[in-house]
């Protein structure tokens, strides 16, 4: 596969950042808005921005379904902040209406960080992505409360009162991350995932 398709789920959220990070790694990107786009590509990100709107707007466009059918199938995806809670099988402080994909066997508790604290940014150590200590910003986001036996966790948070809390994860070919590398202009999480895509 020279440069791989990877779709952009186009709903709401930070769309273009996202664009950008794929880009700048070697994949090709389009816009998601249908099931006939999503049949198309390689693999699939989910952006950061608010997942209970991004739910709302997947069932009510009838893309939901199609979303669900296609990470079953083991189309490779990755979700950033909301993209995370969207991949997550269970949700905790979300909506009771809010649905999500499954395709990460962990639980997730949106809003985790508190109100005092709704944006903070630390270094990670992420030995998935070589290369140093990943600078992480995180915006009102969730963190991985629990997590099935499949699941891997590639990072946690190492200083302050949420360290310990795990913020990066990997099952499969779904990965997710609690922060936004989309915003840091540091390439390697999107990096990571377009290598899954290729060997998908
Ligand atoms: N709090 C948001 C949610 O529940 C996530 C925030 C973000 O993506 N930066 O979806």
């Amino acid at each position: 596969m020279n440069a791989p398709l990877v779709g952009v789920l186009s709903l709401q959220g930070d769309v273009r950042e996202h664009e950008r990070a794929l880009v700048s790694v070697g994949a090709r990107t389009c816009r998601i808005r249908t099931e006939g786009e999503l049949s198309r590509v390689d693999g699939l990100v989910i952006p950061g921005g608010e997942s209970t709107t991004m739910s709302m707007l997947a069932v009510r466009t009838g893309l939901m379904q199609p979303l669900v059918d296609a990470v079953r199938g083991g189309l490779p995806v990755y979700g950033s902040c909301a993209g995370l809670i969207m991949l997550a099988t269970r949700v905790l402080d979300g909506r009771p209406d809010q649905q999500t994909l499954g395709a990460l066997d962990v639980t997730v508790r949106r809003n985790a960080f508190g109100r005092q604290v709704d944006s903070f940014e630390c270094d990670l150590d992420m030995p998935a992505v070589p290369g140093g200590p990943m600078h992480a910003v995180f915006i009102r986001a969730p963190w991985v409360e629990d997590c099935g036996p499949g699941v891997e966790v590639l990072a946690r948070v190492e200083d302050g009162p949420a360290s310990g809390r795990i913020v990066a994860v990997r099952q499969g070919k779904a990965l997710g991350t609690a922060f936004h590398p989309e915003l840091t202009g540091d390439g390697r999480v999107h990096a990571l995932f377009v290598e899954m895509v290729r060997h998908g």
